[in-house]
């Protein structure tokens, strides 16, 4: 498939075409991703920056990195770094990096001026009060008695709460909207609450707080945003992001912007608007920061980036590749329509990408030894294999052949099943790259398990020879004793054994439902160039699967390869029992 067909164009490309036909934003398109820095970027937010990155870079525009800090904490440096990584490893550049921290001062000059316009007042109700008057959805909430405070008292409350006279959750300031209105959003919601935290860039500074929906919109309208994507839960904040613009008219008053020209941070205030398409979400596994930080703290996975982790550092490591997540991302579109994407889906895409790309190489993880009993004893010959099958351009590699080698133990059997096509007494194979042996004994030990087999290479089969086409049933791989080296091998396989963890049985969790058999450590032989595999080196092991260098944990002198994913879709057959 080429690019451009996989590049259908969406409802939202639709209407930035539009915008940007018609002349609205002066023809400019800026977007921004706005993650909170408060855990690591996981496959959901693949979907945000493709999103945004890519509509910003088709249209000539920009978008901005936007670190939505406005609720304090301590540890996040760790978070912003990580998150500056992931973008990049994803392919992508961001124009301007911002925290919405930067706009402290103009959110609160802002709150003035909605208090001073008579559209905030301060509300001395407490979060269960607060809760009681707002109403539900069939029934309108009742005033606040503090509604009808007067401006000047409203402004006294408002700066004293910012000098700290007030203790947590004993005031906020609140939009004066509609009590009645049939969108909860809009029933006098939270503008700045009272929080006396340290925050991660402002310190002390503060000790109030503004809110989600304030601040982003505002946040948008500094940095110049045109088309303010998000998903499908904040349809319903729409009108509320919208009111917020319209009473404070950004654009036309610059007393509000004027603390940025300090900072140097100030670009024309745009009327952004906002526009909601559906989350990403993918069977057997969890995407929620929270969950994910439980697995972390309470040791369940190795850390945000184990390779079973959904999370962009987690899949890196796995092996899976930027390119691989970007045509996934291309190919589920975009759509008002919440829906589960299957992991498989995820997976074929990494497997597309990884068959052009990864070089093949030959690693035996269980291994019997296979004895050419008419080689000669010390002999050592040098074969030459393709580096990839489809691609000559990648190059050959040497291997030694010698007397011992390994195969998997699985390509033996003693009593083979109907249809099978590799090793068995008596029988032919061809190894690969080398000819076709037969086994003619085995060798047993003191239990009578099979230790070794005792094989003939039939010299009229060698690569080059007349006789190389020669059909058998099956090829194998193998490595030669002498020269493999050992090499750790992880096995990977989903963390949840269930499609679903988020919705499960009363009284279980997702916790419940994970997979035992998610990770295997094996010792195995490989072929030693790959000893010196650089970190991050994707490979396929040939009928094995692919398999990438750990990026922490390969070195050398310890190689450790993960395996990315199986050759085929092994999981969905097993499924189906
Ligand atoms: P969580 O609920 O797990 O904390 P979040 O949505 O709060 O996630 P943010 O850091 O606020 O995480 O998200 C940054 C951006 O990424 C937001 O614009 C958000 O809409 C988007 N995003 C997050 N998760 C997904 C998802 N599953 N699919 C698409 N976009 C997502
Ligand atoms: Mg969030």
């Amino acid at each position: 498939m080429s690019d451009e067909i996989r590049d259908p164009q969406d409802f939202i490309r639709q209407m930035v075409a539009t915008d940007r036909a018609t002349g609205k934003h002066d023809g400019h398109i800026v977007t921004r991703f706005p993650p909170e820095p408060n855990g690591y970027l996981h496959i959901g937010h693949a979907k945000s920056i493709c999103l945004n990155f890519g509509i910003a870079h088709e249209n000539a525009g920009v978008c901005h990195l936007r670190l939505d800090d406005t609720n304090p904490s301590k540890e996040d440096l760790e978070y912003v770094e990580a998150i500056q990584q992931d973008i990049h490893w994803l392919g992508f550049d961001w124009d301007l990096l911002r925290h919405a921290s930067d706009y402290f001062e103009v959110f609160y000059r802002g709150a003035e001026k909605l208090i001073r316009t008579g559209n905030a007042y301060v509300c001395d109700l407490d979060a269960d009060s607060v809760r009681d008057y707002r109403g539900t959805l069939t029934e309108a909430g009742k005033n606040s008695p503090y509604r009808d405070r007067n401006i000047e008292d409203n402004l006294d409350l408002f700066r004293r709460m910012r000098a700290g006279e007030f203790a947590e959750g004993a005031k906020t300031l609140r939009a004066k909207i509609d009590m009645a209105s049939g969108n909860i959003n809009l029933r006098d919601p939270a503008i700045y609450r009272i929080r006396k935290v340290l925050h991660q860039n402002t310190g002390d500074a503060w000790c109030i707080y503004p809110m989600y929906d304030y601040a982003h919109c505002v946040s948008d309208a500094l940095e110049g945003i045109t088309h303010s994507l998000c998903t499908l839960e904040f349809e319903d904040h729409r009108p509320l992001y919208d009111w917020f613009l319209q009473q404070l008219d950004l654009p036309g008053d610059p007393s509000l912007t004027e603390p940025l020209h300090e900072k140097g941070q100030w670009l024309p205030p745009s009327t952004p608007r906002q526009i909601e398409f559906a989350r990403l979400n993918i069977d057997y596994t969890i995407l929620s920061k929270r969950k994910l930080m439980a697995l972390v703290r309470d040791n369940l996975v190795t850390g945000w980036d184990d390779p079973r982790m959904p999370t962009l550092c987690g899949m890196r490591r796995r092996g899976f590749t930027p390119a691989a997540l970007r045509d996934l991302i291309r190919r589920i579109g975009v759509t008002k329509q919440n829906s589960v994407i299957e992991f498989g889906l995820l997976e074929s895409c990494v497997r597309d990408d990884l068959d052009t790309h990864a070089p093949r190489r030959l690693a035996v993880l269980n291994p019997l030894k296979l004895v050419l009993s008419n080689w000669p004893d010390q002999a050592v010959e040098i074969i030459q294999l393709p580096n990839h099958p489809k691609d000559a351009s990648c190059g050959v590699r040497q291997l030694a052949v010698a007397q011992e080698l390994w195969i998997e133990q699985e390509d033996f059997s003693e009593n083979p099943p109907k249809g099978f096509r590799r090793l068995v007494p008596g029988g032919e194979v061809r190894l690969r790259g080398i000819g076709i042996v037969r086994c003619n004994a085995l060798i047993r030990d003191s239990s009578g398990w099979v230790t070794e087999l005792d094989c003939t290479l039939d010299p009229d089969t060698r690569p080059g020879l007349p006789g190389a086409n020669r059909k058998v049933k099956g090829t194998i791989h193998w490595v030669s004793v002498r020269h493999a080296i050992e090499v750790e091998i992880r096995l990977y396989d989903r963390l949840f054994d269930i499609a679903n963890p988020d919705q499960v049985d009363e009284g279980k969790s997702y916790r419940d439902y994970l997979n035992p058999d998610s990770l295997q450590i094996l010792k195995a032989w490989a072929e030693p160039s790959l000893a010196a595999a650089e970190a991050e080196q994707h490979y396929q092991f040939e009928r094995l699967g692919y398999f990438v260098a750990d990026r922490y944990e390969h070195s050398a002198k310890t190689p450790v390869f993960n395996r990315t994913l199986s050759l085929r879709d092994s999981w969905s057959r097993r499924q189906q029992g």
